[in-house]
């Protein structure tokens, strides 16, 4: 696994990834300096201290964050996260990609993410609902169906996002469903939401093979990360013919080069929790597995995987970020100049903020869609997202990440001039 100390200075530093990004389209695009100044700053950043009464009695005191980047096209929208190295700077960069998703789709809310430093797999249910109550109530000020709607994101899911609308709504006096979500169908979910990140990666990784002039039958595709992205998408290529050579969880990668049964390792992380013990396949090591021949890589785990240190020895022609800032700007450089494409993750992961967008509006309206409507409007969504970011690649000759965060800037940007500013 690459570790900080592995890269070059600053390289792993998730908000300094993303403003390094932003300039550089920002430059390229000619930004008004007070829009750029305006946009390289979050708006809001709440920390909050929470005392969790654990099972045995002590009192423990968790830090979270909630951050809001930016809230001009809409309430901030973004997950939560629960990891034992939540740090404000991942949660600031993570809030300000939600921005510029929300923005390349074309949806109307801005960004946010949150996060509490923990560590889930050592808390009880009891615990972990306590946190999530406290956490709620301490940042309830700045939460609501038009200002701030959470979603789950590492560690969190749909049993935290009913714990939160519970705990908003007891403060509210009255049920707010559109408060959260990616929450449980029973409690005013969207069919579909689940699935959606995996199916929109997935959407993504067929168009940009096209481009690459891949066809999908018999692709050797590397997923690294079997959870909530990484499974549906490495289900999804599984079904559409591609060959799964290679899957990977925090227990480490496995390989067959023959291709992996991905319906038994579904059915071996259902019933085990993890990929330890599944037979399927060859076990390897996680920093090996990001370099096994394949021509798709798709990272939908954690941030800085792909790195100056290893960028040199992918083999993967198209890369498909499932997961947030996997790619660190250095390893950037390496893969353009390698004519490796790169699929941003504020396209590729974006199915899923826009099926939470899909639910705030059942949940507003009171009016249920099937599942079938979600995914095609989704597509739609996608698809008509990916063209138009191949429309600023072409006019300003750029790469497809910088290309999208232009597109995004741009709409942001514009909706600023608009609104102009409040003094
Ligand atoms: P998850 O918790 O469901 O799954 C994470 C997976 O990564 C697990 O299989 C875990 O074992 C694996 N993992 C953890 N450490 C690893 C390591 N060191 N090496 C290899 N695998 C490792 O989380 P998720 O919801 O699938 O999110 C994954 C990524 O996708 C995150 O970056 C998240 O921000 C991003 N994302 C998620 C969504 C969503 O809808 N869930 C939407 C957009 C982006």
């Amino acid at each position: 696994m690459t570790t900080a100390k592995d890269l070059m200075p600053g390289e792993g530093n998730p908000f300094l990834a993303m403003s390094r990004r932003f300039e550089a389209a920002a430059q390229l695009m000619k930004l008004d300096p007070g829009l750029f100044e305006i946009l390289r700053h979050p708006a809001k950043e709440v920390t909050v201290y929470l005392p969790v009464q654990l099972d045995d009695g002590t009192i423990k005191v968790f830090v979270g964050y909630r951050v809001h980047h930016n809230i001009a096209r809409g309430p901030g929208k973004g997950g939560i996260r629960y990891a034992p190295d939540v740090h404000i700077d991942e949660v600031r960069a993570l809030a300000a990609w939600m921005t510029w998703k929300c923005s390349v789709v074309d949806i109307p809310f801005g960004g946010a993410k949150g996060g509490i430093a923990c560590d889930p797999r050592k808390m009880s249910r009891g615990e972990l609902e306590r946190l999530t109550r406290r956490y709620t109530a301490s940042i309830i000020e700045v939460l609501g169906p038009e200002s701030d709607i959470p979603a789950p994101d590492v560690n969190t899911d749909e049993q935290v996002m009913a714990w939160i609308m519970d705990t908003y709504s007891m403060h509210a006096g009255n049920t707010v469903t559109s408060v959260v979500t990616g929450k449980p169908v029973a409690l005013g979910g969207s069919k579909g939401r689940k699935d959606s990140t995996g199916v929109g990666v997935h959407l993504m990784t067929l168009r940009s093979m096209a481009l690459r002039d891949l066809k999908p039958q018999g692709a050797r595709v590397l997923v690294q990360g079997f959870g909530n992205v990484g499974g549906v998408a490495a289900r999804e290529c599984h079904a559409t013919g591609m060959k799964v050579v290679g899957i990977s969880d925090v227990t480490g990668g496995y390989h067959n080069q023959n291709g992996i049964d991905i319906p038994s390792a579904l059915e071996h992380v259902a019933r085990h929790k993890t990929l330890a013990g599944f037979k399927g396949a060859d076990p390897v090591g996680n920093d090996e597995f990001l370099e096994l021949p394949c021509e798709v890589l798709i990272p939908a785990a954690l941030e800085n995987q792909i790195t100056s240190r290893n960028a040199a020895r992918l083999q993967a022609r198209v890369v498909v970020e499932g997961a947030n800032g996997p790619t660190t700007v250095e390893a950037d450089r390496i893969l353009e100049e390698r004519d490796v494409l790169v699929v941003p993750d504020i396209l590729a992961n974006a199915g899923g903020v826009t099926v939470s967008y899909f639910e705030w509006v059942q949940d507003r309206v009171g009016y249920f869609w099937t599942e079938q409507r979600v995914k095609r409007r989704m597509k739609k969504i996608m698809n008509r997202a990916f063209e138009e970011i191949g429309g600023f690649m072409e006019k300003y000759r750029v790469g497809m990440r910088i290309a999208a965060y232009m597109l995004a800037i741009h709409r942001v940007a514009e909706v600023h001039k608009m609104r102009g500013i409040y003094a």
